[in-house]
């Protein structure tokens, strides 16, 4: 049995493929015609980018944009004057083969890029692996063996798998995926649950512990790979495959159902989404609103600020397409791991306890105004809810809300249309925010809780880092203390409490939810029809009843049995 961290949901059975991306070796080689070996890097780069180009829009299709965009960063990085004068002046001053120019002029790049102590710009570094990588092998005609070579339905077993890699996977044959690297949050995580295949993660070994062809079962939800299992234990695990697809379809029979418990107490089922192009898979999945839309993603993968009037358009688009349903906009959450190429910001020793989110947008007020004004302008097209990230302190909420009413002022005596007739509230990220929720309460009209940065700040855990990732602890008490301080705040106040962190998504923690009083969950679109179904079976009086004693458990594990014994005797 390998153990490792389930990032998707589902029990896939088969085959062990493992996978290794091809070396591609490059030596300096003399060339005998400088322009004839330019014309050729100039091609290379050209195909590169088509193939790129059919990347991104079967990402987008098939994903979302946020995930495309990683693509056209890569377009972008191909597309860069700087690359292309470097390896044309490298050919003609050496007279050398252009797959040398071109790997010795990306080393270069990469070095820089790979000493900086900053976060983001190291992993400029690996894209510009990726991309070198990509236009090498068009160079030395190498095929890309492995993922196209897939014909018929395996496991895949992985190292890492990146992006472009998970993009590519063919959602018939690759059965489940299982990688060393990663946890719950990292990137291929967070894809093979959008495409809906099992996945297990941060197995730190897996790879040297299966061969090709071993048989195995892969538990998404357990996070365990069961290797050469027995007659009885692939029976089992048929029938749970079958329970599974049995209950998809009485998942489906929720569609245009209220979400409410058994007892009929309403919770809203939400989704959060990255870019208006998600709002379809939205709609599709029924949701009941929009719990979070990160608008980062709109800033990102491009070479400028977004002006106010595209903003404008992405935030009507969602607004209009949700009609009377809650939209929750939460302004720009850069900063820590997410950086914009285009905008310079200082170098820090550690970026998530830094300068990010509204922390950033205070010191940034042409930027931060841009987006509000932006925001108020949509306001007329919808339910607007906007949503400050990383807030620690009372002040910077007052701050916010002052800026906001400063652009008020601004949009009034320009005479543009706009409304006030939108919420304001603040995620809870920051422990000390929810220490002081009663506070808070009092001015804000609601909360969110983002559980993926909660958890990381209690806990002094880094969300990124799989070595520490048995502090990713969603059910310890500690946690569901802070929650309880929060929603009972807002309850004394009549405010409402969401949340949008991944552990909303997490079925299994539903009655606990509930118990401890969240009013909305906001998860990815493919979870809602399942949690509405699930949500039907929970009497929300014994889901108070499971929280207590949740909250009495002095660790995760005692409460992890208490959620088990609550959905064995429901
Ligand atoms: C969170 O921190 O839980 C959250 C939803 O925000 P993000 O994952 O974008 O940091
Ligand atoms: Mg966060």
């Amino acid at each position: 049995m390998i153990q490792g961290i389930g990032a998707s949901d589902g029990i896939a059975i088969g085959k062990v493929y493992k996978y290794e991306p091809v070396e591609v070796v490059i030596t300096r080689e003399i060339c005998q015609d400088v322009k004839a070996e330019q014309l050729k890097f100039d091609h290379s780069i050209k195909a590169g980018i088509e193939a790129l180009e059919i990347l991104k829009t079967k990402t987008e299709n098939e994903m979302d944009a946020e995930t495309a965009a990683i693509f056209g960063a890569h377009i972008e990085i191909l597309r860069d004057p700087e690359l292309a004068i470097a390896v044309a002046d490298k050919i003609a001053s050496e007279q050398v083969k252009a797959e040398y120019a071109l790997k010795t002029v990306s080393d270069s790049f990469v070095a820089i890029f790979e000493a900086m102590e900053d976060a983001y710009i190291r992993e400029r570094a690996a894209d510009i692996k990726d991309v070198t990588r990509r236009v090498l092998m068009i160079l030395k005609g190498v095929q890309s063996k492995g993922l196209s070579e897939i014909d018929e339905p395996i496991i895949l077993v992985a190292k890492d798998l990146t992006p472009s890699d998970t993009a590519l996977l063919n959602r018939e044959l690759v059965l489940g995926f299982i990688t060393d690297i990663g946890g719950r949050t990292s990137h291929s995580a967070i894809m093979a649950r959008t495409m809906e295949i099992p996945a297990v993660v941060g197995t730190i070994n897996g790879f040297d512990q299966l061969d090709n062809g071993d048989l195995v079962i892969l538990d998404g939800v357990k996070g365990e790979i069961m290797i050469h299992p027995s007659e009885e234990d692939i029976q089992n695990y048929k029938e749970k495959i079958a329970l599974l697809n049995r209950e998809k379809s009485l998942w489906q029979a929720c569609l245009g159902q209220k979400s409410t418990t058994k007892d009929f107490k309403d919770i809203d089922l939400a989704a959060n989404i990255g870019s208006p192009e998600d709002i379809d898979g939205v709609i599709f999945n029924d949701g009941d609103g929009i719990g979070l839309y990160r608008t980062e993603f709109l800033y990102m993968g491009r070479k400028n600020f977004p002006t106010e009037d595209e903003q404008y358009e992405s935030y009507k688009t969602v607004l209009e397409k949700m009609g009377e349903k809650p939209v929750v906009i939460r302004t720009l959450d850069i900063g820590g791991d997410k950086e914009l190429s285009y905008f310079d910001m200082p170098k820090e020793l550690n970026p998530f306890l830094g300068n990010r989110a509204l922390r950033l947008c205070l010191q940034n007020m042409d930027m931060f105004k841009t987006q509000l004004r932006a925001l108020l302008r949509a306001a007329i097209h919808g339910n607007l809810h906007i949503m400050f990230p990383m807030i620690a302190t009372i002040d910077e909420f007052r701050k916010a809300k002052a800026v906001l009413y400063e652009v008020e002022q601004e949009l009034e005596m320009e005479k543009i249309v706009y409304s006030k007739n939108y919420q304001t509230g603040i995620m809870i990220e920051i422990p000390a925010a929810a220490l002081l929720a009663d506070v808070f309460a009092k001015e804000v009209d609601f909360f969110s809780i983002g559980t993926n940065d909660l958890i990381q700040y209690t806990f002094a855990a880094d969300r990124m880092n799989e070595h520490v990732s048995y502090l990713y602890q969603p059910y310890n008490p500690s946690l569901l203390k802070l929650i309880k301080m929060v929603t009972e705040a807002a309850h004394k106040e009549g405010k409402w409490v969401g949340m949008c962190g991944e552990m909303a998504g997490e079925i299994q923690a539903l009655p606990l939810l509930i118990g401890l009083g969240l009013d909305e969950l906001s998860m990815s679109a493919p979870s809602i029809l399942r949690a509405r179904y699930s949500l039907k079976q929970i009497d929300s009086i014994k889901a108070k009843g499971l929280a207590d004693m949740a909250l009495q458990a002095c660790t995760q594990e005692e409460v992890k049995v208490l959620m088990d014994a609550f959905w064995n005797g429901k």
